[in-house]
């Protein structure tokens, strides 16, 4: 297996979205604009709240693509405008396919709002290729029992299979293209190697400790980006403490791609079209 380089590390972007919600964005940004399929990666805290400082995303619109919510910390209540509700816990998983279009609001669960605590997790977006986009919207809600866990032969490697296959084990979520999402946890002395085919975008998110990326030092809330030339991603962690990553691979879609905001079309009037169904309530109405 020949090794993909490593073509870029940078570090993610501080800022806000939402309703005044601290995070690191990944892309889009200076650095990286998107890395096909992939739209966006926002790293959400880990933030500690305050009573009634907890904040959250008041309703918007999405159509075209996808959402993926990973929480590690803290609770997030969900609704939109078709009548779809739920709650994301602590290793949780909500696969989001906006489709054709709805209104939504991801807020602080009630507890988190009255007494605080800490709000930490990921959104990812995930575009979806011309001939899905205006598929019905539809949810993958994922608690985090249902997400495999597996770990190496010597304990010192943990990988949360969100999304496609890791150590011979499948992940229960449902892609249109293929993709991997990996959490993974590598112990001080670990190595792990994960084969991706050369025909993939792939990247990682250093959620905290340091590693090494095939031999490239990379430190916590950096992104590191792949080159297409090899299939192998080899991490070790030569540190003291836990390494924690997300890592992640696309099959590149290879259309055009028009970004308004929420929405994430193929031209320019698929995107003045979208404005419109939702200024005249088309995609639902979130009361
Ligand atoms: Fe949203």
């Amino acid at each position: 297996m020949t090794d993909r380089r490593v073509s870029k590390v940078f570090g993610a972007a501080p800022s806000h979205d939402g309703d005044g919600v601290a995070l690191r964005r990944a892309f889009p940004g200076r650095d990286l604009m998107d890395l096909d399929p992939f739209l966006l990666l926002d790293h959400l805290g880990p933030t500690t709240l305050a009573p009634g400082e907890a904040r959250g995303f008041p309703p918007h619109p999405h159509r075209g693509f996808e959402t993926v919510t990973y929480l590690l910390d803290g609770v997030m209540e969900h609704r939109d405008s078709w009548g779809n509700h739920g709650t994301i816990r602590p290793g949780d998983v909500q696969w989001m396919t906006a489709g054709s279009g709805l209104v939504h609001s991801e807020l602080p669960g009630e507890t988190l709002v009255r007494e605080g605590g800490t709000l930490h997790g990921f959104q990812l977006w995930v575009n979806l290729p011309k001939k899905d986009k205006m598929t019905a919207p539809r949810y993958q809600d994922t608690p985090a029992g249902s997400i495999p866990v597996v770990h190496n032969e010597a304990a010192t490697v943990t990988a949360k299979v969100i999304a496609g296959e890791a150590l011979g084990v499948q992940g229960v979520i449902e892609t249109r293209i293929p993709i991997l999402y990996l959490h993974l946890t590598l112990e001080p002395g670990a190595r792990f190697e994960q084969e991706i085919p050369k025909t993939r975008n792939a990247f990682a998110y250093v959620i905290e400790g340091r590693g090494e990326f095939n031999d490239v030092a990379v430190r916590e809330q950096e992104v590191v980006l792949f080159d297409r030339g090899g299939e192998g991603v080899r991490i070790a962690n030569h540190g003291t403490g836990s390494l924690s990553l997300l890592l992640l691979a696309g099959e590149p879609i290879g259309q055009p791609v028009a970004r308004y905001g929420p929405f994430v079309m193929n031209s320019k009037e698929e995107l003045v079209q979208a404005v419109d169904d939702y200024q005249q309530g088309r995609m639902g109405v979130l009361a």
